[in-house]
């Protein structure tokens, strides 16, 4: 059996080294690049969302590379995240491959399935093993996490960003040929240290920007067009309201005792929007209120086109960016966004911001506070 995923951020680390400690043959599927999403976009329904489109895409590509079983994930969302596993499925058989599809959705009381398809998986019927395997993946997911903001931080303040960005890429290079768990978290340990040593301007005061919207477009970098490495190179710290330790937290740790982040957002969010509405959408509006209290420059709202939970968030944004008196800046992305504008209006917003603090220190000196 050769497994294989699609691309979510960093999750495919963390799948790679649980399956490959389990002793099953992972085929990653190539990183996303401009074939990906062609190859997505000609097998997709022309109006779906884009993450599906770069699915289908790492799914096909995968293939080529000897996949035989994919990994779906299911959901019940309100949005279209609840038919991605079946119109994945369909769309796979439609094109005649001969794959074995498994989806791992919901359990709705039929467990079941849900340990017949980990045990296919897996290869074991010891769920105590598996269990302390994905524990070991949970925290591949918390070291990345923390690998990204160490390296977005030092992107800010170095004196040459270049050698971040070398780092980085010998990184996901590497996290290809190394295998297992613990060989995965020392490459993580190592390049925490390389990027740590790179000299930086530690007294330089940079623009802070929160990072909101759908969670694929914010951490999938090829989807945003590597947001946090261009905003990096403008001597610019970000931050991203999710990620995927972010999300296990919140669905499998401390947001089940109704605590942390994820339910400080929701509750931020109450007074502009009530009611869950699909995806993140109500938690975009509470990362951007939470931002801005926390006295962030700016802040980010990406989106792919036509995703209906955050058109929602976007309608009501404009209210907290007066509210709170922070701009907000909205990127929409699908296959059709063209980089040079996309930077054009980066760069602009950026600008902006460094004006507002420019104005807002004067101010300061002249009022003496
Ligand atoms: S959150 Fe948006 S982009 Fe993601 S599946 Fe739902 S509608 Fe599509």
């Amino acid at each position: 059996m050769k497994i294989t995923f699609p691309h979510m951020g960093n999750v495919y680390i963390a799948i790679k080294g649980v399956l490959e400690d389990l002793n099953q043959e992972v085929i990653l599927p190539p990183r996303c690049s401009k074939r990906t999403l062609e190859i997505g976009t000609k097998y997709s329904p022309e109006s779906i969302c884009l993450p599906l489109k770069i699915n289908i895409g790492n799914y096909i590509e995968s293939i080529e590379k000897g996949a035989d079983t994919i990994i779906i994930v299911g959901s019940n969302g309100p949005c279209r995240f609840g038919l991605y596993s079946l119109l994945e499925k369909n769309i796979l058989m439609d094109l005649g491959y001969n794959v074995d599809v498994i989806s791992f959705d919901p359990p709705n009381g039929n467990y079941n399935l849900l340990f017949k398809n980990i045990e296919k998986i897996t290869g074991t019927k010891n769920m105590y093993q598996v269990l302390k395997k994905v524990n070991i993946g949970k925290k591949i997911l918390k070291d990345m996490d923390n690998l990204m903001d160490i390296s977005n931080k030092k992107r800010a303040h170095a004196y040459e960003k270049y050698k971040v960005d070398n780092r980085m890429n010998s990184f996901y290079q590497s996290i290809e040929y190394v295998h297992g768990s613990n060989e995965i978290l020392n490459l993580i340990d190592n390049t925490i240290k390389d990027i740590s040593i790179i000299e930086e301007n530690k007294e330089k005061d940079c623009l802070k920007v929160g990072i909101i919207g759908e969670i694929y477009t914010i951490i999938e970098p090829f989807v945003n067009l590597e947001i946090e490495k261009k905003l990096g190179h403008m001597g610019v710290e970000i931050e991203k309201s999710l990620t995927p330790y972010k999300w296990v937290e919140h669905h499998w740790g401390k947001g089940r005792l109704g605590i942390g982040e994820e339910v400080r957002k929701i509750k931020e969010a109450k007074p502009y929007l009530s009611t869950l509405v699909g995806g993140h959408g109500r938690e975009t509006v509470g990362s951007a209120v939470l931002y801005a209290k926390k006295g962030f420059d700016g802040i980010i709202h990406i989106l792919p086109l036509n995703c209906m939970p955050e058109i929602v968030a976007q309608t009501i944004l404009p209210t907290v960016e007066k509210d709170y008196s922070v701009p907000i800046l909205t990127l929409i992305v699908d296959e059709m966004t063209g980089e040079a504008g996309y930077n054009t209006r980066l760069e602009a917003y950026i600008d902006l911001l460094k004006k507002r603090r420019e104005h807002a220190n004067d101010k300061g000196i002249l009022y003496g506070s």
